[in-house]
Parts: C-alpha cells; sequence; structure tokens
C-alpha cells in the first residue's frame, strides 16, 4: 500500500553539501578513514532493507497487531516482524555504529542516523523493537560495569538481545519522583526486584532471545523522589558466564496495551516478582545514568517524527499529481484531462509544501545534531568536546518536540490531500496520523521538552548554551548580511534572533518573581526557538542552491522554492508565538479550578 522510496538525493545534500561530513570526521581518529562513498554506499543497501523489507509489513502490522497469550505470558509480534528482525541482524544493520571492541562496525553515528529515518519512514512500529536496543546499548556502554559491558555490550551491538526502559508506573509517569518499585540487596550482590512498570515498549516479544530491561527502582532507606531513585539491569533470562541464555527471570509481561497506534509495538505491563538485577553505577544515581538512554530515545523519537513526515509527504506528494478536481483559478492545466490534478490548487500545495518543508528543515536539523554527537564522543579536543556537548543538550528537546508537533501538523495536512479517501483506511494515510500522534507524548511528553528547554537548558545556565548557538547564527547573518541574493533569508533569520535574545531575557526577569510565568511560556517559547533552528538552516541550504541554481539540475530549484517557501509561509508564525510567549500566566491561572 502506498510507496516509500528513501530520500537518498536530499541526504546527500544534507551529509556532503550542507555539513561537509567527510571533512568533520578526518578531524575524529575514530572516522578520518570515512569517505563520502562509503556513506553512500551504506545508505544505499539501507534503503533496500528499508523500502523492501520493512515497508511491507508497516499496513499488516497495524492491521493485525500484536498477540498476549495469557498463559506463556509471550507476545507474538505481527506476521513478518520476526523475519524481517532476523534479516536485519544477519545484515550487521544494528551493529552499524557500535564499538568495535563489542563486535561493532564503528560507523559514526550520522550514518546511523539517516538509516533511522528510513526504517522509520518505513515502518515506525517495527524500528522501535531495535532502536530502544541501541539506547540500552549506549546507556550500559557509559555507565555498565566491565562485566556487564562484557557480557551485554556484544549481544546488544549484534542485535540479537534487544532492550527496554522501564520506567512508568500507573501512578508515574512524568513525576519519576513517585516511583515505588523496590529493590532489596542480596548476599551475592544482586538485588531483587518487586514492582509493576506500565506502558513498557517491546517489554516483550518474539523477535530476539533475550531482552535487557532497564529498571528504575528504590533501595531500601532511599531518599524521596528523583534523588532516590536507582537504576537496574534485569535481563529477561539471567546469561550464564559464556554468554548463553540460562534461567528465566521474574520478569513477565502481564498484558498488552489497546492503543491508538503503532499497533505493531508491542506496550507491555511489566511485573517484576521478585527479579534478579544487578545495580548500574551508584545506588540513588539511577535517574543520572538513565539519562543516557532517555536522551538518545528522544532523539529517536525526534527521528520517528521526521521519518513519518517524510513518508506521509511522498504518498500525498503522489495523490495529488494523479487525483483530478475542479480546474485551476488561474486556466486550465490539462485539457487532456476532465479536470486538472489537485497539485494545481494553492491550499493542495501549501499542505504539501509544509510538509516537505518540515521534513527537508528537520533531516538538515537532526544530521547536525549527530555530526555533534559523533564530535561529542570523538574529538581530541575536550573543548570540542564540551561545546559539542552543549549545544546537544540545549538542542535535544527541540528534537523531541519541534519535529514531532510539525510531524502531526503534517501527517494531517498530507492526510487532508486525500480528501475523504485519507479517512478511509485502505489508502493508509489515517496510519501515519495515528502513529504520529504518540510521538508527541513519550519520552516526556512535548510540554515537559518544553519546561526542560526554558526552564533548566536556558534559564538555568543563563542563557549561556543559547548564546553560543546564537552567536554561530550571528556570525552566518555577519557573513552573508552584505549579499543581496541572501537578503530574503538573512533580513528574517538575523531579525529573529534578536528577538529570542530579548524574549529570552524578559522571561528570565519574570521567572525571577513567579516560576509559573516559565510553564506559562516555555510551549510557545519552544516553537520559536525551533524555528530559529530551521531559519538557520534553511538559510545555509539556500545559500549552496542559489550558487548552484543554474547547475542544470532542478535539486537546487526545488530546494530554494522550499526554503523560500518555508520564509514566507512557516516562520511568521513566529510573530504569533511571540505574543503568546509574552502573554503570562495570569489569564492562564486566574480561574480557579473549581470554576472551570
Ligand atoms: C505507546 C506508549 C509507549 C510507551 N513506552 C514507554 C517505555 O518504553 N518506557 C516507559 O517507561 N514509559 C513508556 N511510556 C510512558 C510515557 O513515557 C508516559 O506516558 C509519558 O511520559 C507521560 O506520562 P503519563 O502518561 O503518566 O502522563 P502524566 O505524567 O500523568 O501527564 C499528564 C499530562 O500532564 C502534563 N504534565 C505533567 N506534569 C506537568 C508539569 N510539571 N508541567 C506541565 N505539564 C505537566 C503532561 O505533559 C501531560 O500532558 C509509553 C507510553 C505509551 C502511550
Amino acid at each position: 500500500m502506498g510507496q516509500y522510496v528513501a530520500p537518498l538525493r536530499d541526504m546527500h545534500f544534507v551529509l556532503h553539501e550542507l555539513l561537509q561530513v567527510e571533512d568533520e570526521l578526518k578531524q575524529l581518529p575514530a572516522h578520518a578513514e570515512m569517505d563520502a562513498d562509503t556513506i553512500n554506499q551504506v545508505l544505499e543497501e539501507g534503503s533496500k532493507f528499508a523500502s523492501n523489507i520493512l515497508f511491507p509489513l508497516n499496513h499488516s502490522g497495524d492491521k493485525e497487531g500484536c498477540h498476549y497469550n495469557k498463559e506463556t505470558q509471550t507476545v507474538t509480534t505481527p506476521k513478518g516482524f520476526k523475519e524481517a528482525y532476523k534479516q536485519y541482524v544477519e545484515a550487521g544493520w544494528a551493529a552499524l555504529a557500535c564499538d568495535p571492541e563489542y563486535g561493532g562496525q564503528g560507523l559514526p553515528l550520522i550514518v546511523n542516523n539517516s538509516f533511522y529515518e528510513m526504517i522509520n519512514s518505513a515502518n515506525q512500529a517495527w524500528s522501535m523493537y531495535p532502536g530502544l536496543g541501541h539506547g540500552a546499548y549506549e546507556c550500559l556502554q557509559e555507565h555498565g560495569s566491565e562485566e556487564m559491558k562484557r557480557l551485554y555490550l556484544p549481544k546488544l551491538t549484534s542485535g540479537e538481545w534487544t532492550g527496554t526502559m522501564c520506567l512508568t508506573e500507573s501512578h508515574c509517569g512524568t513525576d519519576l519522583g513517585l516511583l515505588r518499585s523496590k529493590a532489596i540487596p542480596q548476599a551475592d550482590g544482586s538485588w531483587s526486584i518487586t514492582g509493576s512498570k506500565i506502558f513498557i515498549s517491546a517489554g516483550e516479544h518474539d523477535m530476539a532471545e533475550n531482552i535487557i530491561h532497564l529498571v528504575l527502582a528504590r533501595v531500601p532507606d532511599a531518599p524521596e523522589g528523583s534523588k532516590g531513585i536507582s537504576l537496574f539491569l534485569v535481563p529477561k533470562f539471567i546469561p550464564n558466564a559464556d554468554g548463553t541464555l540460562g534461567k528465566r527471570n521474574g520478569i513477565t509481561c502481564g498484558a498488552i496495551e489497546e492503543k491508538m497506534g503503532i499497533h505493531g509495538n508491542s506496550t507491555c505491563q511489566m511485573n517484576l516478582d521478585g527479579a534478579t538485577a544487578w545495580i548500574i553505577g551508584q545506588p540513588n544515581k539511577g535517574l543520572n545514568a538513565m539519562f543516557v538512554f532517555m536522551n538518545a530515545a528522544r532523539l529517536g523519537v525526534g527521528m520517528q517524527g521526521l521519518g513519518i513526515t517524510e513518508v506521509a509527504y511522498q504518498n500525498a506528494l503522489a495523490y495529488a499529481k494523479d487525483r483530478l478536481q475542479m480546474r485551476s483559478l488561474s486556466g486550465v492545466k490539462a485539457s487532456d484531462k476532465p479536470a486538472d490534478p489537485i497539485i494545481v490548487h494553492p491550499d493542495v500545495r501549501r499542505m504539501l509544501l509544509t510538509a516537505k518543508a518540515y521534513a527537508e528543515g528537520a533531516r538538515a536539523f537532526t544530521s547536525y545534531v549527530a555530526m555533534l554527537i559523533d564530535r561529542e564522543l570523538s574529538h581530541p579536543d575536550a573543548d570540542v568536546k564540551k561545546d559539542a556537548a552543549d549545544q546537544v543538550a540545549l538542542l535535544t528537546p527541540i528534537i523531541k518536540a519541534f519535529i514531532t508537533d510539525n510531524a502531526w501538523i503534517a501527517t494531517s495536512d498530507c492526510l487532508q490531500c486525500y480528501g475523504g479517501h485519507g479517512f478511509i483506511k485502505e489508502w493508509g494515510m489515517e496510519q501515519y496520523v495515528r502513529d504520529a500522534r504518540i510521538n508527541l507524548i513519550y519520552e516526556g511528553t512535548n510540554g515537559i521538552q518544553a519546561l526542560d528547554l526554558l526552564g533548566r537548558k536556558i534559564l538555568l545556565d543563563n542563557g549561556a548554551k543559547l548564546r553560543k548557538f546564537g552567536a554561530q547564527i550571528q556570525e552566518f547573518v555577519e557573513e552573508n548580511g552584505l549579499d543581496e541574493a541572501m537578503t530574503e533569508f538573512v533580513t528574517p533569520l538575523g531579525d529573529l534572533g534578536d528577538k529570542v535574545t530579548k524574549l529570552t531575557m524578559e522571561l528570565a526577569m519574570k521567572a525571577f518573581q513567579n516560576q509559573d510565568e516559565v510553564g506559562a511560556a516555555s510551549v510557545p517559547y519552544l516553537r520559536i526557538v525551533g524555528h530559529l533552528v530551521y531559519a538557520y538552516f534553511f538559510a545555509r541550504m539556500a545559500k549552496i542552491a542559489l550558487a548552484k541554481q543554474d547547475s542544470g539540475d532542478d535539486f537546487y530549484k526545488a530546494k530554494l522554492a522550499t526554503a523560500r517557501f518555508y520564509f514566507a509561509r512557516l516562520l511568521p508564525e513566529t510573530a504569533g508565538l511571540i505574543r503568546q510567549a509574552r502573554a503570562g500566566s495570569a489569564t492562564l491561572m486566574a480561574l480557579d479550578a473549581d470554576l472551570f
């Protein structure tokens, strides 16, 4: 049903022309040998796996969903999922960006990032199984003991085992400080955990032989709240010293959820009944370690937003070129046909270009952040590493929330392009809207991402990280301000940069008086900064496209047209958002809860 062709041309543009990734990687000893051809070959192969193996399972997986067997407490994934996973493991995709020390291929993360865009486009529900395994890998690599790394990382690297993150409990979602699962120390140095977790993605399934759960729980006498949370490793099967599977552990799936979308992914209630566990890091310092997983997952969810925007766009575009309705307002365009294709209508173009611009903006932005992570992990200079880490911290909530909010807008617009046919299951568009919706919720709701951005990442460090990123934008504005052809991009970019600086100072003053001012402004504020980031990348992309618009390659004409659309039709939203962010908390807080 429908189609998915990986946007390799645009990926090459972003990686090689916008980010000059080959030069960038030469600075990193671990990746200095990596060249553009190798990157392109990997992406080409990845695109085949996404389009030929995963995409055909997307609709059937949605329709069939996962099956729970109450007797055996096991989950069977939709037909074809398990076989696709086997191919994924055998082809070495799981190991792409993992450390060679544990059997990985050691490729830069930026390549893995583009691969994930493609598999998310092809099948978001399926892609969550390996995605969570990768998050567990990163967390153990940074915080696990040497023994854990030896035993678990090779299997997570190969993809033979997958991972989960077990945070949520029925009474505690956003506020992890409320969690109740208990960990009791055992004489042999292990722990015994009892508790119940809900909404655990990929908590139980039949795709891998073992599942490594990373579980948050409280040790005896732990301080209340988030200062008393510890992180534990709880394998489904306890491995023997040689990595073979041993005893079945006391962590089981009690049920799976019926839900709005991502039906192919099992969302599990997980019961821990004296499950054997090993602590990761120090007692009561678990949140700190879990943040490695959470940050990886936040970037991963942003990639889900990008993937689903791209595939929805491709299908809406094909439909709009084919569907004949009404004549163009400016005169007949397809005189050989009874009506014009709907792509002639300005409003249909608005919807298509919105999705196209949000996909291209997100691709540039996420690839840039993936490159920063490679720098953070592998650059020899500690100052460069620190600088990259600061930018990643600042940009992570924007990736998670701005891209997924835009994906919700874009998938809805793409469905709208189909008229009534979009609402009908047969065309597959309604699945994209349903699947896109969860991305605004899990991994910290988008409202919480906005609080993280404004409260923690900006106000708590007195705007230092934002100023650094702003200086980079300012430099671009100064470099290109005198170029007449760039004025249409540089002027609004510079203007928005100034407005963000002013607004941030204003909000800092207000927050000093009343912290509710942060919560009242944070959601529009994140969207404004998201647009600042996109305006910066669209201006940079426009600069390249301007220089090559007469090259005979229409790709650059399209890029320039998309950038112009973005500046004319999407960026102006910031004027209203700035007014909202300035409106203060009074009108939100005035009404007594009883009077609602
Ligand atoms: C399909 C699916 C898969 C999931 N996968 C996992 C998983 O693998 N592992 C896992 O641990 N969890 C998982 N979750 C749980 C998910 O992360 C939580 O649902 C999410 O973090 C929100 O928690 P909650 O549902 O308890 O909502 P609540 O925390 O009750 O929040 C309700 C509303 O209040 C808002 N809110 C709460 N506090 C504040 C505040 N201080 N300021 C402003 N607004 C606030 C929230 O933004 C939200 O809109 C999954 C959930 C779903 C639906």
